[in-house]
């Protein structure tokens, strides 16, 4: 099992066979992030992968979950994908799932019958950055693709019986449009109804756009009261059936999560309870950064 650092995983993979099919992202433009600044994308040669998946059965047969690397494995065509998957399938016979970041365009690249059969071979859980709701604010992060394309995605996925995980960074409009951001960021979640919601802090990392558009006084970091008030109109606006929605990434002030439309006033009875004061924020050194 060999890795090209660095390697990233959503936290809920914790436990999960990391497998590379691809190294890098496609897209790697987002002004937020450093993740693979790194890495130049390329897709893994087939018998390599294979040649790992061989070897991990050997060394952990009880594997019941999988993520594929990098930054945007779905990107792969489903012809790629699925000898990977079947593959996955004969080496861990207790697999229960397998999963990646999949961007927008990746998912829509796919007919309904490919995700259908990549669900069928128990792709079953895709992580999708939105990070904001607002198109304003999306065109700025240059996140590559756009809120319909993701609202699409997202419904065309889980319409196939693929989960989806959709990520919103709390910060990431900055000050002049932290509202806007804070409400379309509901609204969209609300359109995408996906079983998985999730709030994270921005934090921008030096040799970003973002990081130099902060040293540069153009881009300014939410204060902790902002960053709640964010998270707090995310929950108002977010009307979804069946969401199991979490702020509790390191990076966040106030760790919070439950399940939506049920917890919805607990969540905002807890937010303005630390609005008030009534909660302690976590400190700066407890946050991760
Ligand atoms: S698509 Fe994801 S991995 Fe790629 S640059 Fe944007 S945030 Fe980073």
């Amino acid at each position: 099992m060999r890795y090209r650092e660095p390697v990233f995983r959503p936290p809920s993979e914790a436990r999960s066979y990391l497998l590379h099919v691809t190294y890098g992202c496609t897209h790697n433009r987002c002004t937020y992030c450093a993740m693979y600044l790194s890495k130049k994308f390329e897709v893994r040669p087939l018998d390599e992968v294979l040649e790992d998946i061989e070897e991990a059965s050997r060394q952990m047969p009880d594997t019941r979950k999988v993520f594929l690397l990098d930054g945007d494995a779905m990107s792969l065509s489903t012809k790629r994908l699925v000898p990977v998957l079947e593959a996955l399938g004969e080496a861990f016979p207790y697999l229960h799932r397998v999963g990646a970041y999949a961007n927008a365009v990746s998912v829509l690249s796919k007919t309904d019958e490919e995700l259908a059969q990549l669900r069928e071979l128990k792709f079953s859980i895709g992580y999708l950055g939105l990070e904001s709701g607002d198109p304003e604010t999306n065109a700025k992060i240059v996140k590559g693709s756009s809120i319909e394309e993701q609202i699409e995605a997202v419904r065309r996925a889980q319409a196939a019986g693929i989960k989806m995980s959709v990520m919103a960074l709390l910060g990431v409009a900055g000050r002049e449009r932290s509202r806007e951001h804070a409400i379309a960021t509901g609204q969209v979640f609300s359109a995408m109804d996906p079983r998985f919601a999730s709030c994270l802090t921005v934090t921008p990392v030096p040799g970003t756009p973002l990081y130099a558009d902060l040293e540069a006084g153009r881009f300014q970091l939410l204060e902790p009261d902002e960053t709640l008030e964010e998270l707090r109109l995310i929950v108002e606006h977010t009307h979804v059936t069946g969401t199991i929605f979490r702020a509790n990434h390191a990076s966040n002030y106030l760790p919070i999560g439950g399940r939506l439309p049920a917890d919805r006033e607990r969540l905002l009875q807890t937010i303005e309870a630390a609005q008030r004061g009534e909660i302690s924020l976590r400190p700066e050194s407890l946050r991760g950064l």
